[in-house]
């Protein structure tokens, strides 16, 4: 049981300290004892709780917005507030048909998506996922959705391939199944710029979303990105598409948004998307109770004032190649360490069973689950996810520190790590 937080670390009943290296999953960006962000949190409580979004907008889910469009990349110009990611992720693929549907081309009805990849758990989101130990249990329930190849170079990047053709290749795949499908018929795609929970933090090879962009402008289809994960500062960019030199036309975060402190997340949207239906119906046929709500408002705002008023973005920069190299010093010479991949403080190492063929374990081993039992033993919460039963994936640990932790810190969790993985392998 959890009783306390403070700064990087999480406490237990009994008292003994956890450095929190993923954040859950990716959430916990400022740490755990923000006051800040607490602060706001009870100004905002005080002042007014709850005030629906039917009849009431509120102070901080107005300054929110406007400091998000400010920052945000392309002509993203119009947000909508939700309590989650996978709320955000229900949004934006209901936008997109929405959008669509009033422009009057209401035979677009068909959402890509990619492999080995995860937004949400609500059932849009999770026909969208395409991660088959999450789906299988569910798989009558689902709607269905064309899903190519991720972006994956450790696994299926061919011999002799370039990293730059391999990337081109995997998203030429977008517009084989655009036209496979009829592109009169595709409403939207959707990925991760950085694929977090499925894959261990695997960036896209070089030139892959400018390419992704490229095939989404000449079919007419949206772009969808999933930033729940990877965003608000994560990857070392407030955005993480802005490595890629791209914006969508849609993009959804979250985690990170409420840092923990709230539930929150959020759609954001091109004008040419919010003016169809502004002057098409009028109205976003979509919400949910606490829509924007002011209390969660409140802590993002204060998340995100943090952010720039402290320049954690380019902390996170700093910290994230002091932890890359520490990490690969470590790790990288291990006989079961296949790859460490990753961007700014969002790292995956990805084990196997043996490195030239990477041959990935036995899912039965459970080689994640003990590496998890094993690092929280040692005071270190990282963040596991099993191997695929198709041997296309191995098991990894994703690491994903709060943006404060110093580097004497983040060795202390890479030395609680080799302890683990010393007991596990
Ligand atoms: N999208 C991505 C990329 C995620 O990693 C997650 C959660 O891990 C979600 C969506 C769903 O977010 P939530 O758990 O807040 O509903």
């Amino acid at each position: 049981m959890a009783v306390g937080g403070d700064g990087c670390f999480l406490i237990d009943a009994s008292g003994k300290r956890y450095f929190d290296g993923s954040g859950g999953a990716a959430v916990s960006c400022l740490g755990h004892s923000n006051e800040r962000v607490v602060a706001a949190i009870k100004a905002q409580v005080e002042r007014l709780a709850f005030a629906h979004t039917g009849f009431f907008t509120s102070e901080p889910a107005e300054a929110l917005a406007d400091l998000l469009i400010a920052h945000a990349p392309g002509d993203l110009d119009r947000v909508f507030f939700v309590s989650g990611g996978s709320e955000a992720v229900e949004s934006a693929i209901k936008l997109a048909r929405q959008y669509h549907l009033e422009r009057g081309e209401g035979q677009r009805r068909h959402l890509i998506a990619r492999k080995q990849s995860y937004h949400g758990n609500t059932l849009g989101a999770l026909s969208a996922g395409g991660n088959a130990w999450r789906r299988a249990q569910f798989a009558p329930l689902l709607t269905e959705m064309s899903h190519i190849d991720a972006c994956y170079e450790y696994a299926e990047r061919r011999e002799g391939e370039s990293l730059e053709t391999y990337g081109q290749r995997t998203a030429d795949a977008l517009e084989t199944e655009i036209l496979r499908l009829g592109p009169e018929t595709v409403m939207a795609f959707i990925a991760e710029p950085v694929v977090g929970a499925t894959l261990g933090a695997v960036p896209a090879a070089p030139g892959y979303f400018a390419r992704i962009r490229e095939i989404c402008d000449k079919y007419g289809v949206l772009l969808i990105l999933d930033e729940v994960m990877c965003g608000m500062g994560r990857t070392g960019h407030l955005f993480a598409c802005e490595a890629e030199g791209i914006a969508p036309d849609i993009l959804c975060i979250a985690k990170g948004l409420g840092a923990g402190y709230q539930p929150i997340g959020a759609m954001l949207c091109s004008k040419a998307i919010y003016d169809a239906i502004a002057g098409g119906s009028g109205f976003f046929q979509h919400g949910h109770t606490y829509l924007g709500h002011p209390v969660a408002a409140a802590a993002g705002l204060a998340v995100l004032q943090e952010l720039l008023d402290r320049d954690l973005v380019a902390q996170v920069q700093a910290r994230g190649a002091y932890f890359e190299t520490a990490l690969r010093a470590r790790f990288a010479q291990h006989p079961h360490v296949g790859d460490i991949r990753g961007r700014g403080l969002f790292w995956g190492i990805e084990f196997v069973a043996e490195r030239d063929g990477k041959t990935p374990f036995d899912p039965a081993l459970g080689v994640a689950g003990k590496l998890k039992k094993a690092a929280f033993d040692e005071g270190l919460v990282c963040y596991p996810m099993a191997g695929t039963r198709d041997g296309r994936q191995g098991d990894h640990v994703l690491l994903a520190p709060p943006f404060i932790a110093s580097e004497a810190e983040l060795d202390g969790a890479l030395d609680a790590l080799g302890r683990a993985v010393d007991r596990v392998l």
